[in-house]
């Protein structure tokens, strides 16, 4: 961060402590900025994302902002994870709107590098996260999370952060992460951080913004067919299939285009269950119009 700017008012001299964020482009450059804030006994921390920035985004922007010395936010849309057909053409991008949010969360680098700077040539080398990777959003976006996992391991290297903030509404995304980092000794901590929901339920999403209005009020039923599922749970029922039943009855009843998943998982191996005895991941994806949108809810039994 740098601070300066010098101001005459009424003949006196102000030094007036402002923040300048800095955008970062090059690998080169986040390196040897990482290196010196590490250098100099800092706590760094990353939050990535593909930009479009919405108040999700924001609270795990603003939970780094308490909990570190030095917030850096990546903005890149990862051609890696989008699959054949899929919407990486299309995906909403405002770069402008994104770095005046993150200015005024007092973040200290924008991370934004293109395309050709992270994948100069194609990567030959992949992160597979086996098991975890082959259930819910795995089994029907194939590569999907190969290609997070590539990508979060390249902006590990590249930001060097003590510190790498997630959201819970990537369930499997952070799960994906954490085993990773586990499993390849990377020296980071991660934070996962609860889901941020819109005042009606809807998980905050870059892909709400594709929502025709009347779509948009039906996509409630995701969150509401969650807390329903909760609820049967608190009230005693055991049975998976009853809960994952009714759950889909009422996403149906909502005229969904496509109903990918609902699923009731171990929430540490992502396996299904047969009957609720401890925690127990309900998780969801549907495709409403052109947003396929996800969601999830632990539930203690
Ligand atoms: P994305 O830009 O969609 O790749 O998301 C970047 C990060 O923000 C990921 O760790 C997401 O899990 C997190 N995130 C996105 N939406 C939300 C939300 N509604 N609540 C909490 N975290 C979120």
């Amino acid at each position: 961060m740098c601070y300066g700017v010098l101001r005459v008012v009424d003949n006196a001299l102000l030094l007036l402590t402002i923040a300048v964020m800095e955008i970062i482009q090059t690998i080169h450059q986040m390196q040897v900025f990482a290196d010196e804030v590490r250098a100099s006994g800092k706590i760094l921390s990353l939050v990535s994302t593909m930009g479009y920035l919405h108040e999700g985004h924001l609270s795990l922007v603003r939970r780094a902002r308490e909990e570190s010395d030095v917030v850096v936010v990546s903005i890149f849309v990862n051609p890696a994870q989008f699959g054949p057909g899929e919407d990486l053409g299309s995906y909403p991008r405002d770069f402008e709107s994104d770095r005046m949010l993150l200015q005024k969360e007092r973040v200290d680098v924008i991370f934004a590098p293109s395309v050709a700077q992270m994948y100069p040539e194609p990567s030959l080398t992949y992160v597979y996260v086996h098991l975890l990777t082959e259930t819910l959003c795995g089994a029907d976006r194939p590569g999907h999370l190969d290609g997070v996992s590539l990508v979060v391991a390249k902006l590990f290297n590249i930001c060097k952060p003590h510190k790498a903030y997630f959201g819970a509404k990537d369930f499997q995304q952070q799960l994906v992460i954490r085993r990773m980092v586990r499993d390849l000794n990377f020296d980071v901590e991660i934070v996962t951080c609860p889901i941020f929901r819109e005042e009606d339920g809807l998980a905050m999403s870059s892909r709400n913004t594709y929502l025709s209005p009347r779509e948009r009020s039906c996509a409630q039923v995701l969150n509401q067919s969650l807390a329903e599922a909760e609820r049967m749970v608190k009230e005693g029922e055991r049975n998976v299939e009853t809960i994952l039943g009714k759950m889909r009855e009422m996403i149906e009843a909502k005229n969904p285009d496509r109903i990918d998943y609902v699923s009731a998982v171990d929430p540490n191996t992502l396996e299904p269950i047969q009957e609720i005895k401890c925690p127990v991941l309900f998780a969801l994806a549907a495709k409403f119009g052109k947003s396929r949108l996800i969601d999830n809810r632990l539930v203690e039994p």
